[in-house]
């Protein structure tokens, strides 16, 4: 059933599905159906290896060591480095900076640049569709600051208001954050509008790639952001490792983010140098394995085609979209005009977390709640929704046994 009418034009699902294993589990007896890939995604055999050959064959502390295994590791980090510089299009891979995840690479902006530039009455931009990474760091940042943060509304379709933004837009304004797309809604911001306007007010632009550097493409220099944010969790990639891209112009202006290993120069009780760039950002032995094997997974998307993939997605996204909305009494919240990869849904009396959990009990695995976006729920007047999101892997057949699924959850639960 899952595998019925499964392959695209491109795309030969049999072949991917093999390459991640955990997709040949059973969850509660049933073959797992997996629609929970916008808060991570399943990793393929690849990268899987890469973490365990890294251990195997060549762990050692980069950077410092003469010796084969140090000289090993460090090659593929920085392999690893410019493997993303090329899947963003960045001009240089000291624009690459390796962090945590979406959430540090915020963080590190809002610290560094932040603490630097932000002065009482200025004013940070931000949405209503913004994952709590992308509130919370500004709201501490305006708090401490007396800076005033500004909130772009959405409109009743899941979309930005452009002229509300563009009304918000003062000469005060000194960034402007947002998400590419919504974990949420899966809403498909036009960044590109967004950044030439900010940029003709003089303010810069943090763009957060968490759930869009998988989905679309990326190329940084034409987008025109100052920085972008993004996971490896969410691209087919570990957790624990993400990327925070900024123009070299500004990270080389902006101060230090921790201090330790790596990220010095010369170090002496009268005064400290800080290295160059990336490493002035990356204090101490970093997250070596996730790192090298993020290359794996960008390895992974580049080998089968991000047209090809995105290709994929958006049938799934429409024939979800196409099914679900013949569910009785299901809604589904934020239908903008492009969206990417995820279906965010009530249902009329029930509980989002009953209708999961009815789910699960199926094998089906999808997420519910807030999503990490409070004021958006607040927004929508609804406490959380059921969404199912989709990755490269997923087929039709699975979106049938989500619909399948769903018309169970309603009869047990009416
Ligand atoms: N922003 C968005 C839009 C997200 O979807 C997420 C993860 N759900 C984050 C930020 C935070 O990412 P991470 O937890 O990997 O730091």
């Amino acid at each position: 059933m899952i595998l019925e009418d499964t392959s695209t034009d491109h795309l030969d699902m049999v072949t991917i599905r093999q390459q991640f294993p955990i997709l040949s589990r059973t969850v509660k007896g049933r073959p797992l159906v997996y629609l929970d890939n916008a808060a991570t995604t399943q990793k393929p055999q690849t990268v899987i290896d890469a973490i365990s050959q890294y251990y195997t064959g060549y762990n050692a502390n980069i950077h410092r060591g003469i010796h084969t295994l140090a000289e090993e590791a460090t090659a593929a980090y920085e392999a690893s480095r410019t493997s993303v510089q090329e899947f963003i299009g960045a001009s240089s891979s000291e624009e690459i900076i390796f962090t945590r995840g979406t959430t540090e690479g915020i963080n590190l902006v809002a610290y560094t640049w932040g603490r630097a530039n932000i002065v009482a009455g200025d004013e940070i931009i931000i949405s209503e569709m913004e994952h709590h990474s992308n509130i919370v760091p500004w709201q501490i940042l305006c708090e401490e600051r007396n800076a005033v943060l500004k909130v772009i509304p959405v409109m009743d379709n899941g979309e930005l208001s452009m002229p509300a933004y563009l009304d918000l837009l003062t000469s005060n304004t000194k960034l402007v954050a947002v998400t590419h797309v919504s974990n949420a809604l899966g809403t498909i911001n036009p960044v590109e509008n967004i950044i030439r306007a900010a940029h003709q007010a003089g303010a810069l632009v943090l763009i957060d790639g968490a759930q869009s550097a998988v989905h679309l493409d990326i190329n940084v220099q034409d987008m025109d952001c100052d920085f972008f944010a993004f996971s490896g969790h969410k691209l087919y990639g570990p957790t624990g490792i993400g990327v925070l891209y900024g123009k070299k112009d500004i990270l080389n202006h902006m101060p230090v983010f921790q201090g330790g290993g790596e990220m010095i120069k010369e170090v002496a009780f009268e005064h400290t140098t800080y290295n160059e760039l990336p490493y002035k950002y990356e204090a101490g032995t970093p997250n070596i394995a996730d790192a090298i094997a993020l290359k794996a997974a960008i390895d992974f998307i580049t080998i089968h085609g991000r047209d090809h993939i995105r290709q994929h997605e958006t049938a799934l996204l429409n024939y979800a979209t196409e099914q679900l909305e013949a569910v009785p009494g299901l809604t589904i919240i934020g239908n903008a005009g492009e969206k990417a990869g995820v279906v965010s849904f009530i249902i009329k009396g029930l509980h989002p977390q009953d209708i999961g959990i009815l789910l699960d009990n199926q094998g089906i695995a999808v997420r519910t709640g807030h999503h990490c976006t409070q004021p958006l729920m607040k927004r929508f007047g609804i406490p959380g929704t059921v969404r199912a999101s989709f990755a490269v892997y997923n087929t039709m057949g699975e979106i049938d046994v989500l619909v399948a699924g769903l018309h169970k959850a309603i009869k047990m639960l009416s």
